[in-house]
């Protein structure tokens, strides 16, 4: 009876060639070589989109590296692996400003979103309340993932004993 999951989505508009390459050639997807900073791994119950990212930072405390693996449907899969160009060589707070336009654009807010780059192609997205979940499922990982490093940062402080 429920409707979801059962709307009629035009492919055309949907999946277009931006999300369907990066679904069939996710980047970066697999584990990192060292510890992670920060990661958290997630599940939309929605539609079983299930998503682990892991985040390194260099020296600067720019993000080095973003790595992630899970599987999904292909608006989860190509969200995380835009995503994680994306998000590579940005500050946390550039990577911040970056995750509240890319909700923004999930919500259909009207503006601009040229900073996305080749994420805008999931602004079509917006149409189908059900799958914003989907794209932003990895988003929604490294914000937690990026808190709870955060939280733990203000508790230790134990550089500065
Ligand atoms: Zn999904």
């Amino acid at each position: 009876m429920s409707l979801e999951g059962q709307h009629p989505v035009n492919l055309n508009t949907l999946y277009q060639q931006v999300i369907l390459d990066h679904y069939k050639k996710p980047r970066n997807k697999g584990e990192l070589l060292v510890d992670p900073v920060f990661g958290k791994h997630l599940h939309n119950p929605t539609c079983g989109d299930d998503i682990e990212v892991t985040v390194n930072l260099d020296a600067e405390g720019k993000i080095a590296d973003v790595k992630w693996n899970g599987r999904g449907c292909s608006i989860s899969m190509a969200s995380a692996s835009m995503m994680s160009i994306a998000l590579r060589g940005r500050t946390p707070d550039e990577a911040k400003t970056m995750m509240t336009a890319f909700y923004g654009m999930m919500k259909g807010e009207a503006g601009t979103y040229k900073s996305l780059g080749e994420l805008q192609a999931l602004s079509g997205v917006s149409k189908f309340p059900v799958r914003i979940k989907c794209a932003t499922l990895a988003w929604h990982c490294v914000e937690e993932g990026m808190k709870e490093r955060e939280e733990i940062d203000n508790k230790g402080g134990s550089a500065n004993g």
